[in-house]
């Protein structure tokens, strides 16, 4: 089982089928099998459950997945893979692969007709270009998850675990540890994929919440604040938050807001926390109905 993830097998199968790694898809493949069994640990994957894999490359991590799961959805952009992975896979009757652009799959319809609108399991390698997009994606778009353990760039990794008043913490932050519990699994060097990758690699391990870490009025307005407040990071909340368009709000009430919170006036929105976005956000909301 898994014989792909040594590295000659996987120069066996690249060259049987004459493949050719393509830079725009974000190709590096896994051929470490310590990090292969941290990721199928972690993830914890059960006989009775459905995972979707975003990006199965030849479908070195998917054996693993077709192991362990009941069954396997595999998502892959690149039409070259295709044969390559009817060729991996063929001792396997429980995995679906779809030729497609993960960014156009409909993944609600997908759990819905698949696992009868049950939570799923998501395991990926993922391709780093569109990290972001695909993650946000499946939280923003509402798909029942159980959990998402995914290979990011490290950088990424410590953006989404990162705490209030670190040089890390951000919008990303935030919109993760909304929907979800980072845990950074493993730290993973280049060495590990073919080709190797120019950065640093980790595997994170996003426990989805039930239901969102803290109750917001209207959730488009806090992101719309975080968004605000960072973008920029060195002003103060009250000035970044005066400067954005989103809320037709006068400076001083503006500062009503920051000081119900019990904040200083002065305060970074670098420094707030999820429960003081949502506050905020609640506040800004209220005094902005109460304004029309
Ligand atoms: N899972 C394999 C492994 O671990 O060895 C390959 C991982 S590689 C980092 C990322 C994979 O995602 C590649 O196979 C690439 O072709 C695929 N990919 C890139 N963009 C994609 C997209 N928009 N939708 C689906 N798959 C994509």
């Amino acid at each position: 089982m898994g014989e792909l993830i040594h590295p000659q097998k996987t120069i066996e199968i690249l060259q049987k089928h004459r493949f050719h790694f393509q830079k725009k898809f974000g190709q590096n493949f896994l051929i470490d099998a310590h990090v292969m069994d941290k990721i199928i640990s972690s993830s914890a994957i059960t006989k009775d459950e459905f995972v979707l894999e975003i990006g199965p490359g030849i479908g070195t991590m998917t054996q693993f997945l077709c192991e362990y799961a009941g069954s396997v959805e595999a998502v892959e952009i690149d039409a070259n893979l295709i044969p390559i992975l009817k060729d991996t896979l063929r001792g396997y009757d429980n995995v679906t692969v779809i030729n497609e652009d993960i960014l156009k799959v409909d993944i609600g319809r997908l759990v819905r007709e698949k696992n009868g609108g049950n939570p799923i399991k998501v395991v990926a390698n993922l391709p780093y270009y569109i990290t972001t997009p695909i993650i946000m994606g499946l939280f923003e778009s509402h798909v029942p998850l159980e959990s998402v353990t995914v290979m990011v760039q490290k950088e990424v990794a410590q953006r989404m675990k990162a705490e209030p008043g670190t040089k890390d913490y951000g919008a990303l932050s935030l919109a993760v540890q909304y929907y979800a519990q980072p845990e950074i699994v493993a730290n993973v060097p280049a060495n590990c994929f073919m080709p190797r990758p120019k950065v640093g690699s980790a595997v994170i391990r996003l426990k989805c919440h039930q239901k969102p870490a803290v109750s917001v009025k209207d959730e488009k307005l806090m992101f719309a604040l975080i968004r605000a407040s960072f973008n920029q990071r060195r002003k103060t909340l009250i000035n970044g938050l005066s400067h954005f368009q989103g809320i037709c709000l006068s400076k001083d009430q503006i500062q009503e807001c920051i000081e119900r919170l019990g904040l200083p006036v002065q305060v970074r929105g670098e420094t707030l926390t999820l429960a003081q976005f949502a506050a905020l956000s609640d506040c800004i909301g209220s005094v902005s109905a109460k304004a029309d």
